[in-house]
């Protein structure tokens, strides 16, 4: 029983920074200030969102996605946002237990959503994602007992410096751009926290993902010019990372336990 109130209150928590992160990835990539003003505008009318209107989930059901002043549609979105960062909040604590290490845990995790989500819709990471994801990392070093910070700062910089390689020699070789620097970013903050195999391990596993979505998405597209079929690459190196945060050390037993 008390088990599940700490379930409850963690899922609860979740979902409020949920309601954070979905005006995070509304304002950051238009370029405006994430904290003012503090209160919401419906997206259609731009009248304010009263605080009641406002509450993780339940506001969304009990106004069955509308607007109450307009009657203007909210996207499932916001809805799915919410649910989708609750959940991160619980397998964080699952994995932490009660202890400073949740902040950080579920810290990688609300970043990562807010990442994925504006990078499927702009195709950009914003510099403050990947500076607060950075910063959290170097932090979040200091508590770690498996880790260093110069485990994170080698994380980091083979993360990165990878990343911006395999950039570099697309750039040289096809002469068009086919990855942002803002992935090169993120793979710094990434690095930060998962070490320089966690890092590769992003990189490689993430290019893997995208490849198989890319190839289906440009198959069922039809369109003429396949071979520009443009997707973002962030969303698939956040799933990566996130399956590295949570099952590395299998990960790196299977990798390493084979060479004895
Ligand atoms: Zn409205």
């Amino acid at each position: 029983m008390e088990k599940l109130f700490f379930y409850l209150a963690f899922f609860v928590f979740g979902t409020i920074i949920g309601s954070f992160l979905n005006v995070l990835i509304y304002r950051l990539p238009r370029g405006k200030s994430p904290l003012k003003p503090a209160f919401s505008f419906c997206p259609s009318c731009g009248s304010p969102i009263k605080w009641y209107d406002n509450i993780p989930l339940l506001s969304y059901l009990i106004l069955r996605g509308k607007c109450r002043n307009c009657g203007g549609k909210i996207g499932f979105r916001y809805f799915f946002v919410e649910l989708l960062t609750g959940v991160a909040s619980v397998v964080s604590y699952l994995k932490t237990g009660l202890s400073y290490e949740y902040i950080f845990v579920f810290g990688f995790l609300a970043i990562i959503i807010a990442i994925t989500f504006i990078d499927v819709d702009f195709k950009i990471i914003p510099d403050q994602l990947n500076l607060a994801g950075f910063v959290l990392g170097v932090i979040y070093t200091f508590i770690r007992d498996d880790f260093t910070i110069l485990d994170g700062i080698i994380g980091a910089v083979v993360g990165a410096g990878f990343l911006w390689g395999i950039a570099y020699i697309y750039l040289k070789t096809r002469g068009i751009e086919g990855l942002g620097m803002g992935d090169v970013k993120m793979m710094a903050f990434v690095g930060m926290y998962l070490g320089w195999f966690g890092a590769l391990f992003t990189i490689f596993f993430g290019s893997l993902i995208g490849a198989v979505v890319g190839i289906a998405a440009a198959y069922l597209s039809r369109s003429e010019d396949k071979g520009r079929f443009e997707i973002p690459f962030g969303p698939f190196l956040a799933l990566a990372a996130v399956i590295y945060m949570f099952f590395g050390d299998t990960i790196k037993g299977w990798y390493f336990g084979g060479m004895g």
